[in-house]
């Protein structure tokens, strides 16, 4: 077993210092104006509290807001792929206001220190290189308000996980990576159940690093993505038999999902970073819908940040599937063999099989996770 480890000797976050911007309610508050945030909002807000945003403090000025937009940096001058910010119909009148979530629960006080206006196709083009409404994250940006407020924020309620046994905040997770003696720790980002080609990728990255986490995205997502109450008992049935309890840790990633492709690669490499992790998987698409982006865009992206830039490092990999010549799960880029010896099913295929309660093959998905699918199918 390896040796104990501190967290010193984990990546540092991004920026040097995890943010913590919880704090006492404030006398007052109720009294406030107040500004009711979008489920995405509220995740991102949750976020800031915890660090797993780090360095921002807050929602985004001007300033940073243009920067990060035009060139993919902070003022400051660190790298940071996506805008962070507030979208309200008009000013506050007062210096602070309360954020509250849709049941009108009060989170969280916000200093104004800035209102701004943005241009929403200009943030479309940049941030998600496209202006088609038709792209769900694009149709978010057209959707809100016109203007957005920035300010620090102190979160007094934190937002109420979806998977309390799996919500572990950015300190967290950094406490277990060291009383695990892990120091070099590869994160891996799924907002679907994992079938034996994720399976294959993150323990080819386990091979060389101490330790995994499997960070699944538990906030919001498209309508059509699988629950993540059936996915989370998937990734359960999964780790129980076919991963080492030592070496995995899973725990939810509580953004919601901008599907901002390369962009988004970025960011939750950095916000993984922040919850310790060394290492980050990049695989083919990631963060993409549709085909809005290229099945490279996310993993070259990287390639536009000098490598001390981001501390974390990015581990790309291909598609994998299972060969029956080589007798093993592989890539193009260690398997000579052609297509017809290799197991393929598309994802219309496979949804066919598990709404006929029927189960792929097992070079395909293991049993176990394939009949959770399948009871929820059923429901
Ligand atoms: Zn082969």
């Amino acid at each position: 077993m390896p040796s104990l480890t501190t967290e010193s000797q984990l990546i540092r976050p991004h920026g040097g210092e995890l943010v913590d911007r919880t704090g006492e309610r404030p006398e007052g508050v109720d009294a406030l104006e107040v500004v009711t945030l979008t489920p995405r909002e509220v995740s991102d807000l949750d976020m800031l509290a915890s660090g797993a945003l780090s360095p921002l403090t807050g929602f985004m000025g001007l300033d940073d807001y243009e920067r990060v937009v035009e060139e993919m940096h902070l003022a400051s001058g660190l790298a940071w792929a996506l805008p962070v910010c507030l979208a309200v119909p008009e000013a506050p009148r007062g210096g602070r206001v309360a954020l509250a979530e849709g049941s009108g629960r009060l989170l969280a006080v916000l200093g104004v220190e800035d209102v701004y206006e943005y241009d929403k196709e200009r943030e479309a083009e940049r941030c998600f290189a496209t202006r088609d409404d038709a792209h769900p994250g694009v149709a978010r940006v057209y959707a809100q308000h016109d203007l957005y407020l920035a300010g620090k924020v102190t979160v007094f309620e934190r937002q109420q996980p979806s998977f309390p046994e799996l919500h572990r905040d950015p300190h967290e997770t950094r406490r277990v990576f060291a009383e695990r003696g892990w120091k070099r720790v590869v994160g891996f980002q799924t907002r679907n159940p994992i079938h034996r080609a994720h399976e294959y990728l993150t323990k080819c990255a386990l091979e060389t690093v101490d330790g995994l986490l499997i960070h699944p995205l538990v906030g919001e997502t498209k309508s059509d993505d699988v629950p993540a109450g059936v996915r989370v008992e998937a990734y359960r049935v999964l780790l129980e038999r076919y991963y080492p309890e030592g070496r995995v840790l899973v725990s939810a990633f509580p953004a919601a999902m901008r599907y901002a492709g390369p962009r988004e690669a970025i960011w939750h490499a950095i916000c993984r970073k922040n919850y310790g992790c060394s290492h980050f998987i990049v695989g083919r698409d990631h963060a993409g819908v549709g085909d809005y982006y290229g099945t490279y865009d996310a993993q070259l992206i990287f390639d536009e940040f000098e490598p001390h830039e981001l501390d974390v490092e990015p581990m790309f990999f291909e598609h994998s599937f299972w060969c029956r010549a080589c007798g093993q799960m592989a890539t193009a880029k260690t398997c000579p063999h052609g297509g017809d010896d290799h197991v393929f099913l598309s994802g219309t295929k496979v949804r066919e099989l598990l709404a006929g309660g029927q189960l792929p093959p097992s070079e395909f998905s293991r049993p176990e996770v394939a009949e959770v699918l399948i009871r929820a199918y059923r429901q």
